[in-house]
């Protein structure tokens, strides 16, 4: 099972939320084939599974003039949920969905009504395929440091320098990319603009093979020409633009960690309960039983640290921020746990190349690094504690 129906039931969650959850846990039963061997090609698996995704209508949510569907655009607990369940299904079924959904973001919530109307609709459609680029070849976790250039022409602006490990890289029709302007220093001076993939100038650099294969490549900008209704939000925003979306996203890859933590966990307890062991069932061995135990206190700590971020971001809590790191930390780092725990379960069996344990082993390894690295998390976590504790 994807979710835990007795989290689902909490107050943190509305009738439609249960109903969203039921929806795509079914739904990625019924379409187990759209991820069948999906790590022989992963750019054209992940743009198939974006097709279906838009086709059956679960990513409406980033078109918020499509109605009631995409008025749900900012509705944290929603993308969790999702995240969750197609995480549970597949690696690359939760990644397309994310990345899209981290693409789209920005645009619903500073884009002007004309890059609303170009952009979002077949976003939510799933025909255009959207990636958004921070990360550089220098800079990671210090997004005040970007290097990459925009400077300012007569008729807009000129993007020189790189992009490094951009999810969607190497298959995106969009771009959003945070690049420096100077309006100010550090933070201060970063821009975000929409870049078109066949904007000239700019080039997709090398693929990136990764532990688990994905969609994944660096970019390069050389005299890439935009013109300046390509900024997004307003010049100098581009940094408050960035953490925004992470802010918002980080929860999501909570939400992510738990379904694979959740299907290693069935997996390993389906194992341990057929294994015949010493006379009776592996199961029944109390160091085993200790195992699934500790699992469940951790499984059921992560989901109610993502449903409490969720439900925060989603009433505008100021706090939401800081819960959201709280929830991708504690997550990330015991679904790792957890799925360590389950190879140890199946013995041998579970380090088989390409068996559930092994794959799970490999793809739960880069959520403690993206959207901010687990010891980025403890920073932001440690500085939202601000004067408590101080002498009076
Ligand atoms: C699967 C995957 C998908 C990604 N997708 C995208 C994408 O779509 N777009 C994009 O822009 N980027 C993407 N990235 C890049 C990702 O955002 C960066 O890897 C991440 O921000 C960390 O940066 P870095 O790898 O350069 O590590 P660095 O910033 O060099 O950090 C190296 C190590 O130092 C640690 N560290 C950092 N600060 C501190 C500190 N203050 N104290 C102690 N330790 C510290 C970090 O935790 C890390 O362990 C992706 C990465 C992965 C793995």
């Amino acid at each position: 099972m994807s979710f835990d129906a007795g989290i689902l039931a909490l107050p943190f969650y509305e009738p439609r939320h249960v109903q969203r959850a039921q929806q795509i846990e079914s739904w990625c039963a019924e379409n187990a084939e759209l991820w069948d061997d999906s790590s022989a090609d992963p750019d054209a698996a992940g743009l198939r599974i974006l097709r279906a995704l838009g086709e059956h209508g679960w990513l409406a949510a980033l078109d918020p003039a499509a109605g009631p569907e995409g008025s749900a655009a900012g509705d944290c607990r929603s993308l969790c949920l999702l995240r969750e369940g197609l995480a549970y299904a597949d690696d690359l079924a939760d990644f397309a969905f994310s990345i899209q959904a981290l693409a789209a973001t920005p645009i619903v919530r500073h884009g002007n009504e004309e890059q609303q109307r170009r952009y979002l609709a077949p976003m939510a459609k799933g025909t255009l395929c959207g990636a958004f680029a921070i990360s550089e070849p220098d800079v990671g976790s210090d997004v005040a440091a970007i290097g990459l250039r925009a400077d300012k022409d007569a008729d807009g602006y000129v993007l020189n320098g790189a992009k490094a490990w951009i999810a969607n890289g190497g298959i995106a029709d969009l771009f959003c990319v945070i690049a420096r302007t100077g309006e100010g220093p550090g933070a201060l001076g970063l821009t975000a603009f929409l870049v078109p993939a066949d904007t000239p100038g700019l080039t997709v650099g090398q693929r990136v093979p990764l532990i688990a294969p994905r969609s994944f490549a660096d970019l390069e900008f050389t005299d890439c020409r935009l013109p300046k209704d390509s900024v997004l939000g307003r010049p100098g925003a581009g940094f408050v633009i960035a953490m925004e979306v992470l802010e918002r996203f980080r929860m999501t890859v909570g939400a992510a960690a738990i379904g694979f933590a959740r299907r290693a966990t069935d997996a390993a307890l389906s194992h341990a309960k057929n294994r015949k062991m010493y006379g009776a069932k592996q199961f029944d061995l109390q160091l085993v039983k200790a195992t699934f135990a500790d699992i469940e206190v951790e499984l059921n700590a992560a989901a109610l640290l993502v449903a409490r971020a969720a439900w925060a971001a989603d009433r505008g809590d100021p706090a939401a921020a800081k819960h959201s790191s709280i929830a991708k930390l504690y997550a990330t780092e015991h679904a790792q746990h957890i799925v360590d725990a389950c190879v140890q379960v199946f013995g041998a069996a579970g380090l088989v190349a390409d068996s559930v344990t092994e794959r799970l082993y490999r793809q739960i390894r880069s959520l403690r690094i993206y959207e901010g690295s687990s010891e980025v998390q403890k920073m932001i976590i440690a500085g939202s504690l601000g004067g408590r504790g101080r002498a009076k």
